[in-house]
């Protein structure tokens, strides 16, 4: 397992093993490079996507946890795990799934608590697109939102609203 200066793996998060920040981190900062990983075509539970049919398995950015107050963003066009807020010591680096992940492989109920936690993580495809607005995404996520037709696809039909 490589090493970073910037995190530790740590094994008792809620959702598993996850990294932590060993040393207070200035936003704006890359912790991670996963720019010399091979690309697959099939994603696993451990892959991050990069592209449309493109997804990378990096030994220690696959323990990076989710959550939909995330600290850390995944550039998947310079591959590497940039902070978009200052993080403390001892605090757990996370990152938005939906940023990268269009359909999970393993979809799971989410623990972080935000008050805008969007519950089931399955992956961009599953979330409306005025909630994936809210978030940074990855270019690719991006493209395929809207391929599928543009904003609020998914919102239901208003009662009584005339249309
Ligand atoms: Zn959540």
């Amino acid at each position: 397992m490589s090493t970073s200066t910037f995190y530790e793996v740590a094994d008792d998060r809620p959702a598993g093993a996850g990294l932590v920040a060993a040393a207070p981190i200035a936003a704006g900062t890359a912790v991670a490079d996963f720019a010399d990983r091979p690309v697959h075509t099939v994603p696993s539970v451990y892959t991050i996507q990069v592209g449309v049919a493109e997804h990378v398995d990096s030994p220690t950015v696959r323990y990076l946890n989710h959550s939909c107050a995330a600290n850390v963003f995944v550039d998947t066009v310079a591959r590497i795990v940039i902070t978009m807020r200052a993080i403390g010591q001892g605090e757990e680096l996370t990152f938005f799934y939906p940023s990268t992940e269009w359909a999970m492989v393993r979809p799971f109920a989410c623990l972080c608590a935000a008050p805008d936690c969007i519950g089931m993580v399955q992956g961009a495809y599953f979330l409306p697109s005025d909630v994936l607005a809210r978030y940074p995404l990855s270019p690719h996520i991006r493209k395929l939102d809207a391929d599928r037709g543009g904003p609020s696809r998914d919102r239901p039909p208003v009662p009584g609203s005339g249309s």
